[in-house]
């Protein structure tokens, strides 16, 4: 298929190189050019301009944020603008609803699709085509697209016909995430300041009750105080948490646990924490209770 592929970051370097793979004609557009270097080598055509990765069937973003995703869709350059009508736009960034509605309803006016399809798993995933995709959008767009989704991920969950249901699952699931880092920081200074050693509490815990990757894998960064190079930065972070409380608001749920959260973030950010991993606010609970790591 030929499709367009906007965002060679951490997640979309990764994600391209699957597409390319699979066998996809695939034109890639980063805003720092020297990152479609590797994607190049790899078979890719290069666009110059925004606009010249809109001229496929389909063509996805992977951006940082609102923002970015925002510039990307909207400029004279955009793709708003450059998708032909039939073509379909993926947004796989983790955005907030209501940037996601405001794009079904820009695109649907276009006579373009518009599908959100944000994605869990960390570089490491994307890398190995293994991304767990959560799509919403027009059933008929998502079988269209469905053998991008087969190259980049292992599974796609399609959870709505409306896009934006997609951003909604997707916040809520990094706030879950997030809310293990605190579940964890506080438990492991409770037994290391009882003399109990971090890491075989760790091994105890996640052999045992909470044999799960969430708590494995992050609860290992926590343990080891391991946030660089960071898989997912902690401003991103910062930024899921900020859009899942925002959605919490538009939909008149109380999160205090959110709140919490969104405060571990500034206090992160507060002393310098911008190129850590976002799993660093589970170190927040040791610095509470005076541990200083040597
Ligand atoms: P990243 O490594 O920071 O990459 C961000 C990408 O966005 C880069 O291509 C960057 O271009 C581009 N960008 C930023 N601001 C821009 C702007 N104003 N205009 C145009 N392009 C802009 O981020 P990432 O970790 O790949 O994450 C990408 C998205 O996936 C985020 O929404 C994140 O929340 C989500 N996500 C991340 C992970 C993870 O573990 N990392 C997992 C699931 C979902 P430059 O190269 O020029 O800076």
């Amino acid at each position: 298929m030929k499709v367009g592929f906007i965002g060679l970051g951490r997640m979309g370097a990764g994600m391209a190189a699957n597409l390319l793979k699979a066998g996809h004609e695939v034109t890639v557009y980063n805003r720092s050019p020297e990152k479609t270097r590797p994607l190049l080598d790899k078979g890719a055509q290069a666009a110059a301009h925004v606009s010249d990765a809109c001229q496929g069937v389909a063509v996805l973003t992977m951006l940082a944020d609102d923002g970015a995703v925002g510039s990307v869709v909207f400029s004279e350059d955009g793709i708003l603008r450059h998708l032909a009508k039939g073509a379909i736009h993926i947004s796989s960034s983790t955005i907030s609803v209501s940037l996601s509605e405001r794009l079904a309803a820009v695109h649907e006016k276009a006579g373009q699709g518009f599908i959100a399809a944000p994605v869990f798993g960390r570089p490491d995933a994307a890398t190995a085509g293994e991304l767990l995709i959560i799509a919403a959008g027009a059933h008929s767009a998502i079988d269209i697209v469905n053998p991008l989704f087969e190259a980049i991920g292992q599974k796609t969950f399609v959870v709505s016909d409306k896009p934006e249901k997609a951003n909604l699952v997707k916040l809520s699931g990094n706030f879950l995430i997030a809310s293990v880092f605190e579940a964890v920081g506080e438990a492991m200074t409770l037994v290391e300041k009882g003399d109990i050693d971090r890491r075989q509490y760790l091994d105890i815990m996640t052999f045992t009750l909470f044999n799960a990757p969430v708590y494995k894998n992050y609860g290992g960064l926590i343990a080891d105080r391991k946030f660089e190079p960071a898989g997912f930065s902690a401003p991103l972070g910062q930024k899921d948490i900020r859009l899942a409380l925002a959605a919490a608001e538009s939909l008149r749920v109380p999160m205090p646990l959110a709140s919490l959260l969104r405060d571990r973030f500034l206090t992160l950010m507060a002393h310098g924490g911008e190129k850590l991993d976002w799993s660093a606010i589970g170190c927040i609970p040791a610095n509470d209770a005076g541990i200083i790591d040597s």
